[in-house]
């Protein structure tokens, strides 16, 4: 048996799968994954799952009577540990291999580990996994003195989490201001205010030194700046390193991800690549990038399964992103890289604002607090290659759906 074969039974994996057989791939599909539980959702696990608002059950995307009915496969709990090109098969780690005509690495990402000293010590966490979120919830639960390592968004969300659970976080971010990659400073600004407000401490230039435990178990974070902070749990959220090591070891470009083309393709014709793990240039970055991000997974994986089926549509969507901590809902439309200009929509104050992004006078990006109706237009506009100009954008009584009609009158 033989058919498509997907590494990886998350967002990008589940997707390729699912727009393969319904674009009529009629051949058979197997997802292998190497996690135990069902396909789930990963972004509640940092929020709302660790706040105790939603349970694992409520976490599952599709459950096996789906996946039977759309004559899919799924290995569960199977590790693929080799792709031999030549006999176009997939080693599994129980011995087992399996023949496949076209197969996607679906791999995904994972946490980035710390190298200090001590950080092998209980006590000392990262969030990928369901399996991970359980764990911590069971340490949160437990745990009064809290240090999170890194102010981005995984970190900044397990903060907001534990400060609404009542207990007492400090995020040290090496950088001089909070998601400083994501966002911009207006908005780094905003959720460090947020988030001091919530009771949490924020330090901002440290990086951390070492972790120094009693009996194995993590008590204190050792800070460059000479600084201690007691500790009895240790989020570490500092980036996510691609899965890409078994594309390497296959003779596959990998640089920062696999390296694929608009249908997320590799350079094998029949081996593609999508969601964290790939790497593609990206329109509307003007580079070649990584996303790590639900939107992007599934229209990759999406693109891939079209070409799969022999249905051609590139993946060329606007990139997407959001995060919520606390009450508030931060969205980001497009890649403001190289920008060279910003403008305020919205009430700074009032926690519901947009920054609107330009490259040499063109909307390039939007990031919003609380306006998802700014992201709704500029995703829009984005895509269709249509500016606003600043002024407009800055002039809250400025309709933009003005602006959006412009689009329907181009493609007229
Ligand atoms: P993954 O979801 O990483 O899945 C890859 C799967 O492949 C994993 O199950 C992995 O175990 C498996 N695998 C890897 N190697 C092998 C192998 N050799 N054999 C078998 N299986 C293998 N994105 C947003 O857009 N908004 C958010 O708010 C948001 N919040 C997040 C919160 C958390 C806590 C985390 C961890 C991520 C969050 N993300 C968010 C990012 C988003 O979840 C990812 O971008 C998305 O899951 C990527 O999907 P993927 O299918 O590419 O890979």
């Amino acid at each position: 048996m033989s058919g498509l074969v997907i590494i990886g039974a998350s967002y990008a994996g589940i997707q390729a799968a699912l727009s393969a057989r319904d674009a009529g791939y009629a051949e058979p599909v197997t997802v292998v994954a190497d996690e135990k539980s069902l396909p789930y959702q990963r972004p509640p696990l940092s929020k709302d799952f660790l706040l105790g608002e939603t349970s694992e059950q409520k976490l599952v995307l599709r459950d096996d009577a789906f996946f039977a009915s759309k004559r899919i496969d799924l290995l569960l709990d199977r590790r693929v540990v080799r792709i031999d090109r030549t006999a176009r098969q997939i080693a599994l780690a129980d011995g087992a291999r399996l023949d496949f005509d076209k197969l996607v690495i679906a791999s995904g990402s994972r946490a980035r580990r710390m190298s200090v000293p001590g950080a092998e010590l209980d006590g000392v966490c990262y969030l990928r996994s369901v399996a991970d979120a359980v764990d911590l919830k069971a340490r949160l639960g437990r745990a009064s003195e809290i240090v999170i390592v890194g102010g981005g968004f995984i970190g900044l969300e397990v903060a907001a989490s534990a400060a609404r659970l009542g207990r007492k976080v400090t995020v040290i971010e090496a950088a001089s201001r909070l998601l400083a990659r994501a966002v911009s400073p207006i908005i780094s600004r905003f959720l460090l205010d947020a988030h001091v407000q919530a009771g949490v401490e924020v330090r901002l230039g440290v990086s951390v030194a070492a972790m120094t435990g009693d009996g194995g178990r993590i008590t204190w974070v050792d800070l460059g700046s000479g600084d201690r902070l007691r500790a009895d749990l240790v989020v570490v959220g500092i980036g996510g390193i691609a899965n890409d090591e078994l594309a390497g070891a296959a003779g596959l470009k990998c640089s920062n991800g696999i390296v694929v083309d608009e249908h997320g393709r590799t350079e094998a014709s029949d081996i593609y690549a999508a969601g964290d793990c790939a790497n593609h240039y990206n329109r509307f970055a003007q580079d070649w990038i990584r996303l790590e991000s639900v939107q992007h997974a599934q229209d990759q994986g999406h693109a891939a399964g079209l070409a799969i089926a022999g249905s051609h549509a590139p993946y060329d969507s606007v990139p997407r992103f959001w995060s919520d901590q606390y009450d508030l809902k931060l969205q980001i439309v497009g890649h403001s890289g190289r920008g060279d200009q910003m403008v305020i929509r919205g009430a700074v104050e009032e926690g519901r604002f947009s920054v609107f992004h330009y490259r040499q006078e063109s909307l390039v990006a939007v990031d919003s607090i609380n306006r998802p109706g700014d992201q709704m237009a500029a995703r829009r506009l984005i895509a269709a290659g249509i500016s606003l100009s600043p002024a407009n954008a800055a002039d809250s009584s400025f309709d933009i759906k003005s602006a959006l009609k412009a689009i329907a009158t181009a493609v007229a």
